[in-house]
């Protein structure tokens, strides 16, 4: 009789301890944590839930930033409101490039490309999406610009290298690092508007210069001032 009081003791202090408190707060974190990260990976906007896997997976990089979060929600929103979605299409022919096409179009091929580089590239893209959500590509500098500067931010903001049509020298990336330094991103406006739509002006005419930017091709400018409202609106 002594042996089972002592036995049905041994079996009520283990019962207490294994419903204390401290034990149960561990298992809930545990199944809880693991299933909100889950489901934060999950969620692309509606606008976006069409596009290949790869392409998703690149969606999912760029919204771990507080920018790229707001661009992929600023650029769903455009979208939704010119009643389209986004379409990416890999094309073969075309070499290690993003090509935005209007309409929400992206054609692209990122064969030989560093990760860091199409996560910067498709953010550009994002800004397009958000600047022409319908309709045919407007074809206007000023919007490449601004596509440029926000990928530069971006790739502050992510801690990756900037890369922009970098051939031999690193010319069309210097002129948007210095725009940079006249774009105030706490307030999301210019620190000196003058400086700013200068410095604009030099990054038109190094663009101007390039091959895949030429007029032949139908890029053209618009009048002056120039102004970055997708990126101030982000900031
Ligand atoms: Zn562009």
């Amino acid at each position: 009789m002594i042996r089972i009081r002592y036995l049905l003791l041994l079996i009520a202090i283990s019962f207490l301890g294994s419903c204390a408190e401290p034990t149960l707060e561990v298992e809930q974190e545990d199944l809880l944590f693991p299933k909100l990260q889950i489901m934060k990976k999950k969620e692309l906007p509606a606008e976006f839930q069409n596009v290949p896997q790869e392409i998703k997976e690149v969606l999912f990089g760029i919204s771990e930033t507080k920018i790229g979060e707001g661009l992929l929600r600023r650029a769903a929103e455009a979208l939704r409101n010119s009643g389209v979605t986004a379409t990416f299409v890999n094309r073969l022919n075309l070499r290690h490039e993003f090509r935005y096409q209007g309409d929400g179009r992206v054609e692209y091929n990122f064969v030989d490309m560093s990760t860091d580089e199409v996560l910067q590239l498709v953010f550009h893209e994002l800004i397009h999406m958000a600047q022409e959500p319908k309709g045919e590509l407007s074809y206007y500098l000023e919007n490449e610009i601004e596509a440029y500067l926000g990928q530069y931010f971006y790739c502050g903001m992510a801690n990756k290298e900037f890369k922009a049509l970098r051939g031999r020298d690193r010319n069309f990336e210097k002129k948007i690092e210095k725009l940079a330094k006249f774009f105030d991103i706490y307030t999301g406006k210019p620190t000196n508007e003058s400086m700013f739509q200068n410095a604009f002006l030099i990054a038109l005419g190094e663009i101007g210069l390039h091959p895949l930017y030429s007029s032949s091709l139908g890029w053209r400018m618009g009048p002056p001032p120039y102004a970055v409202c997708i990126l101030s609106g982000l900031m």
